[in-house]
């Protein structure tokens, strides 16, 4: 299966363009990621979303097909109102629907109350790397499936997921998540993976 296509029940309510207050961090560090073609496009299908999640336990997210995009505004980030894993559901607002990896993002805020960002990035070496190497892997599930919320789940049962904050997708092809208290420890984290490739 292909990024993009949506596979979650969701409710998305159509409504004028998110305020930059909204995502101007996740923009910041997007436009990093994109630099380095950890957010982009492959075979026409766009690839990479970055949520940040809110006080009040909303969370936004870049929509769904706009990887291929240097940067985005208002129109291209998803407000997402509520989720609910087990059942499978979500509710969003804004003028797109929200990346359709949004319930792996919603799983990773339910591990911990703390986690505040999450990135997913897809990148053939860094993949390649982490299943090599001794890393926390989801098992050959695909993104986007109640497997992967379980598998999510399994992996993280007996870790603290903020003392290891990352992993890989062993069933979604590149696939690499980060996450962390802010957009900024996850963004490092991701980085250090990335710097041990170069050691
Ligand atoms: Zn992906």
């Amino acid at each position: 299966m292909i990024d993009g296509v949506i596979k979650y029940n969701f409710d998305f309510r159509p409504t004028s363009p998110l305020h930059v207050s909204q995502y101007k961090d996740i923009e910041d560090v997007r436009s990093r990621l994109y630099a380095l073609k950890l957010i982009g496009i492959s075979n026409g299908i766009g690839y990479g979303n970055i949520s940040q999640k809110n006080s009040d336990g909303t969370f936004i997210i870049t929509g769904t097909q706009t990887g291929d995009l240097s940067s985005l505004n208002g129109e291209h980030y998803a407000y997402i109102q509520e989720y609910n894993d087990r059942k499978f559901y979500l509710k969003s607002s804004g003028m797109i629907k929200p990346s359709s990896e949004s319930l792996t993002h919603a799983t990773i805020y339910n591990l911990h109350e703390e986690i505040k960002a999450v990135i997913h990035i897809h990148s053939k070496y860094i993949w390649n790397f982490m299943l090599k190497n001794s890393y926390l892997k989801t098992e050959d599930v695909d993104y986007g499936t109640k497997e992967m919320i379980d598998e999510v789940n399994r992996i993280y049962e007996d870790t603290d997921p903020l003392s290891d904050a990352k992993f890989v997708m062993s069933g979604h092809e590149d696939g690499v998540i980060s996450f962390g208290r802010t957009l900024k420890e996850a963004e490092i984290t991701l980085y250090r993976v990335i710097s041990r490739i170069y050691m």
